[in-house]
């Protein structure tokens, strides 16, 4: 069997699987042509794709006219509020704020008044572990 585009030979094998044309770039691009896949949602797992051809296609597209793949009304149970109310019992750690060291900030906000840009300032505060997050807060914070 030959390519209908470019006439050479194509693989026996390839021609089995009802190939009409060979795996050079221009003959693929001139000859495929996509898949209709359906993605059907499923509950508390992975959706279930199927190609819309052939019987399992057509029993999909059936199934979903007949509403099978339609989710159920999700019943909620309600409890009046007030009741069962547990207050919880664990006492959460106050968030330790980290206070920025003055010479940090210091440092940033005299490079920041001779001109320099904030590439710069991490590049000269390198050595120090400066990070750019910290260059960015302290060139907007609040002068002391
Ligand atoms: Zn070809």
């Amino acid at each position: 069997m030959n390519c209908v585009t470019c006439g050479e030979a194509i693989l026996p094998e390839r021609a089995e699987m009802g190939f009409t044309y060979c795996t050079k770039r221009e003959c693929v691009r001139a000859n495929a042509r996509g898949l209709r896949v359906i993605e059907i949602g499923q509950t508390k797992t992975n959706p279930e794709y199927v190609v819309l051809e052939g019987a399992a296609g057509e029993r999909a597209l059936k199934d979903m006219r007949e509403g099978k793949y339609r989710r159920d009304p999700v019943v909620v149970k309600r409890e009046r509020p007030a009741q069962n109310f547990e207050v919880p019992k664990v006492r959460f750690r106050k968030p330790t704020v980290r206070r920025p060291q003055p010479n940090r900030v210091k440092f940033v906000q005299a490079l920041q008044a001779q001109g320099y840009g904030v590439d710069e300032i991490v590049r000269r505060g390198a050595y120090m572990n400066l990070t750019r997050s910290e260059v960015i807060r302290y060139m907007t914070a609040r002068r002391r």
